[in-house]
């Protein structure tokens, strides 16, 4: 398999979309007719520019409206055709994508077709060119692959092959077992794309949500698996049209496809990657803080039930623990926490995860094309590998912790004046909530799959009173490691506030597992807790079944519940600083959600105390 790109799947000019396939590693690209047509140069200087960029153009599309026109509408179709031919001459391509009939004056009948097929085939076979024929789910009279395959088969022209697109034959739900009866060759180019599972109009599900495979829902692994069974080995082209990716850079779309690819052949058996390391658990989550801000961000750890235990050999950097939570405060005034919080404010400036194997997990991240880090270390410090993760903050990989030897024992010694905390029977990190633009979701999405190995759940729509947020799941398959990304359109809600407020800080909060949820409430400060409306608890009351102290003790603590089948799930907010804040909570049998019911009032709750940068300002302009 070769790797290609179509330039409709990237934003920018021609130019841009050019370097950034180049970049990120393709051989090939899909010339998208439009690209050239706004371009400025000639297609001699596209050719050139390609071949320097050692990519090669894998096909030239697409050519619509070809087959079964009337007789007057032929001859302009053939006209139309040599013109393109001319064009791919001087582009030095040599196959020509031809999409199925749409247009409403055509004819359908089967001979008719295939003479049409046989036609534009001969008219390319005698300067040496080829045809690629492709169905369109929304085509009027060939919309499922094995149509178009038919009328290939009896055109029967070496110069005319098929072309596949994994959106049109899973939008359709064509099966893909009969492509084992095609013979390899006959395939001429692989078209990849997935989306998300939604109902919709083909054609305009198709031009809006496509996304890389490994981004969407739908099963592109398994018709790539029949096509393997074929033998056929030629090229697979991204060709994803998406109001996302139109949104951010050529280099980020052409990343995220050749990341997609890596994923998608180490699924099929095919792995150009070093091998998964599987986190095991988040090891520490380091804060960055201003100096002089710093004691109202201890004081609020002490009150969570987080001591502090350790200061670092060398830095200014603090290390606050509670049963398996451990949390870094960095209050460095130069290197890279240092940017981190002069951008940001109060923040998550990494993340460090305990993986089956560090250095392995790094090199794995690097070859999926992650930004590399390294930071500079004190003599006998640990050398922790590091990766950018989202927003730019660090993702660490740290080795199996050893008996004596773990992060903390190498690098802090123990504070010398430890700060005690109340015993709130913390146990350990439950999940981290991270806030991306929604133009970056799909994209973080597939680098949490493909580097770390967890699956996403199915979106959760959040209600927020002044916009909606989307919200995804990403959890490891023994549930060890969970990260949740949530995303919104609207710069009101809860989550674009959070945005606003910290230039974009990625991490907005972390979920502390704990043994008894309510004994914890107890031990918290009351003006620490995010207050939670009566009509709550009255709803609550009318849904379940709970015992009236336990009711009243929710009530009066600020404590959210939720219950399903497997078990019951409680938890609580803290107040929100710089736009962050932490969750207790409390699984009980086997609960393995997260509350996503009771989001919107921990939502309403926020955005009674909140109010955005946007609304500040209208304020003050007295509107
Ligand atoms: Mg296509
Ligand atoms: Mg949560």
């Amino acid at each position: 398999m070769r790797r290609a790109i179509a330039t409709v799947s990237m934003a920018g000019t021609l130019a841009d979309k050019l370097e950034a396939a180049a970049a990120a590693g393709f051989e090939g690209i899909e010339l998208f007719e439009s690209d050239l047509t706004y371009y400025a140069g000639t297609p001699e200087e596209v050719r050139a520019r390609v071949g320097e960029l050692g990519l090669e153009i894998v096909a030239l599309q697409p050519f619509r409206d070809a087959e079964g026109l009337p007789p007057a509408e032929r001859a302009k179709m053939l006209d139309r055709l040599e013109r393109k031919l001319d064009l791919m001459e001087r582009l030095g391509t040599r196959l020509l994508l031809v999409c199925s009939q749409t247009r409403p004056d055509a004819r359908g009948e089967p001979d008719r077709l295939v003479e049409d097929l046989r036609l534009l085939a001969e008219r390319a076979h005698r300067r040496g060119l080829s045809i690629g024929y492709e169905a369109l789910a929304w085509g009027r009279f060939v919309n499922d692959w094995r149509q178009a395959w038919e009328l290939v088969r009896r055109a029967d022209h070496p110069a005319l092959g098929l072309i596949l697109d994994t959106f049109h034959l899973l939008a359709k739900g064509s099966p893909v077992a009969p492509l084992r009866a095609v013979p390899a060759e006959k395939i001429v180019l692989v078209q990849t794309a997935d989306a998300p599972a939604i109902a919709m109009d083909p054609l305009f599900w198709s031009r809006h949500y496509r996304c890389f495979p490994g981004q969407g829902e739908l099963d592109v692994e398994s018709v790539l698996r029949e096509l393997l069974a074929t033998g056929w080995d030629g090229w697979l082209s991204h060709e994803i049209f998406s109001d996302d990716f139109r949104s951010t850079s050529a280099r980020q779309a052409a990343t995220d496809g050749m990341r997609s690819f890596l994923f998608l052949e180490e699924r099929l058996g095919r792995p150009s990657l070093p091998p998964p390391a599987a986190p095991r658990s988040v090891a520490f989550v380091e804060f960055v803080e201003a100096a002089e801000k710093a004691e109202a961000f201890r004081a609020t750890l002490r009150a969570l039930g987080l001591p502090r235990t350790h200061r670092h050999r060398s830095k200014r950097v603090e290390l606050f623990r509670a049963g398996e939570v451990a949390i870094v405060l960095n209050l460095e005034e130069e290197g890279f926490p240092h940017a981190f919080q002069l951008l940001h404010g109060l923040s998550v400036a990494a993340i460090a995860l305990e993986t089956e194997g560090a250095e392995r997990a790094r090199a794995r991240a690097e070859a999926l094309r992650a930004t590399p880090f390294v930071s500079p270390v004190g003599a006998g410090e640990l050398v922790i590998p590091a990766v950018r993760g989202v927003a730019g903050s660090l993702l660490f990989f740290l080795d199996p912790a050893r008996p004596g030897a773990t992060f903390h024992e190498i690098d802090f010694l123990p504070d010398p004046d430890p700060a005690p905390a109340p015993d709130l029977g913390l146990l350990g990190f439950d999940h981290l909530a991270q806030v991306v633009p929604p133009t970056e979701l799909s994209s973080w999405i597939l680098f949490y799959r493909a580097l770390l190995g967890l699956e996403p759940a199915r979106r959760a729509d959040l209600v927020d009173p002044r916009g909606p947020i989307v919200s995804r799941a990403l959890e490891a398959p023994d549930g060890r490691l969970r990260i949740v990304l949530n995303s919104s359109p609207s710069q009101t809600s809860a989550a674009g506030r959070f945005l606003a407020r910290t230039a974009g800080a990625g991490a907005q909060h972390l979920a502390i597992a704990c043994r008894d949820l309510l004994a914890a409430a107890r031990a918290l400060p009351a003006e620490l807790r995010l207050p939670i409306p009566d009509n709550y608890y009255a709803d609550l009351e009318a849904r379940f079944e709970l015992e009236p102290e336990r009711l009243e003790a929710m009530r009066t603590l600020g404590v959210l519940y939720d219950r399903d089948a497997e078990g019951e799930f409680l938890h609580l907010y803290t107040r929100s600083m710089n736009g962050l804040f932490f969750e207790l909570v409390e699984r009980r049998n086997g609960y393995a959600r997260y509350g996503e019911v009771n989001a919107p009032v921990r939502l309403a709750a926020q955005a009674e105390l909140d109010r955005s940068p946007a609304e500040e300002l209208t304020l003050l302009r007295g509107r």
